[in-house]
This record gives C-alpha cells, structure tokens and sequence, in this order.
C-alpha cells in the first residue's frame, strides 16, 4: 500500500529565520536535493519569504507551501492572506488547523473546514493538521477527538475532495518537545484515520508530526500508514531536514 502514494516530507518553518538565514538554509536544501527521490519535499516559509523561497527552490523539485491562509477571498480582513495570494505567489500547499493556530489564535473546526474550502477553490493541496492534547490522550480520548477534528471538515467538503489533500496526525504534546509518538502510538492514529477516509483511504497521504529528527524518522516511516512527516524544528536545519527526506 506504500508504493501507491508518494512520500511527503514538509517543513514548517513557523515564525523563524531571516533573509540571510533563509538564504543559507535553502542553498544548502537546493545542492543536497537534485534529480529524482522518492520522496516530494514541500518548505513553508513565513509569507514575507514565499516569492524569495520560490526563486530559490524554483528549478529544483522542491515545492512551496504556506503555513495559513484566511478563509475569506478578499475584503477587510486586516493582517490575512487569500489563497488566491499565495497561489500568485507559487504556493502549491498549504498547512492548514495546525494546533498552534487552533490553540494559540483561537482556530475552530469551522474555520478550519472553512479554510479547507477556500484552499481547494484556488487549487492549493490543504495539509490538514489534526492530533489531541495530553490531557486527552491521558484520557483515552485521543481518537474521538481526532475523529470530530475530522468530520468537521468531511461535513463541510465530503469526502471525495480529500483526492487532492494531505492529512497530518500532530499530537499536540509531541509538537516541539522532543517527544515523539511511539510508533505504536502513531499507527494506531494514522490506521484509525486512514479508515474514517472511506474510498479514498488507501489514497491519501497521511503524516506524522511532532518531534520528527532523522534519529526518529526512518522507524517511523517503516510503518505502512505512515506516508511522509510534518517537521517543524528539523526542517530549519539543512542537514537534519535532507537526512529525513533522504529516509522518506
Ligand atoms: P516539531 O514541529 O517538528 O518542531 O515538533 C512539528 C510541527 O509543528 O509541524
């Protein structure tokens, strides 16, 4: 079931880096990523850096994606970016209900389902991001709440259009902590996702994310749900970032 769906490696870059930095980052990225892989490798720079990261990346099989995008396709809505934007802007992906968003600017399921329309209407491949608290898995409730996460969108969009997204199980509590899903753990998630896709499950690519490090990502990527990570820390660092697209 591997070999029908291409592996998927994307770095958010979150709110880090500078011109300068971004500069080396990718020169590095672009030498150490030429020709033909297995894996499809997406970065996702903060907006001020997409038209810069594309003129870097542009040539080689790198692609570019967005960490959020607004709902809405234009008007008053100071401070947001259209798909539309991004989309001029050669964003072919875009991260969409990371939990940092969901957790920190107060993102619900509905803008979220929201936002997935508004990606999809301008061509952009949404990267869902879905996962469950501590507290939550403490509780046993990992599952239901991935499973509502989910149909909060399906209930929005069906099911078919998933043909053209990514899904990214994230548990929040191994996001940039350092601490990893078990592999276990991850299968159990991602199966349990696979399954809610219906038709289509054996289609969509499914990632991990949370703590990804190429010490981590090769067990990780033996597992059959698993098609690709989501990296945050790893990805701002050239020679972790292609060692983990290298695994994939
Ligand atoms: P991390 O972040 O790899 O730094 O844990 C992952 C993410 O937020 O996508």
């Amino acid at each position: 079931s591997h070999a029908k769906r291409r592996q998927l490696v994307v770095g958010n870059w979150k709110m880090n880096g500078n011109q300068q930095s971004n500069a080396e980052l990718l020169a590095k990225v672009v030498a150490g990523w030429q020709g033909e892989h297995n894996a499809e490798v997406v970065v996702c720079p903060p907006n001020p850096y997409l038209l810069p990261t594309f003129e870097k990346i542009s040539g080689s099989p790198i692609f570019l994606g967005a960490q959020n995008l607004s709902q809405y396709d234009s008007g008053a809505y100071t401070g947001e970016v259209s798909a539309k934007m991004l989309g001029e802007l050669h964003c072919k992906f875009v991260i969409i209900g990371h939990n940092e968003r969901r957790r920190l600017q107060g993102e619900t399921d509905a803008q979220v389902a929201q936002k997935f329309i508004a990606a999809q209407r301008e061509n952009l491949i949404p990267i869902l991001c879905v996962g469950e608290s501590s507290a939550q898995r403490e509780n046993g409730q990992h599952l239901e709440v991935i499973g509502a996460q989910l149909q909060a969108v399906f209930d929005q969009v069906g099911l078919d259009v998933f043909k053209n997204a990514v899904v990214a199980y994230e548990p929040v509590w191994a996001v940039g902590t350092g601490k990893t899903a078990t592999p276990q753990q991850a299968e159990e998630v991602h199966r349990f996702i696979r399954t809610r896709l219906g038709d289509l499950a054996e289609e969509v690519r499914i990632l991990y994310g949370g703590s990804v490090k190429a010490s981590n990502a090769e067990q990780l990527f033996a597992i059959p749900d698993i098609d690709g990570a989501l990296l945050g820390g790893a990805s701002l660092d050239a020679e972790e970032f292609l060692k983990i697209c290298k695994a994939a």
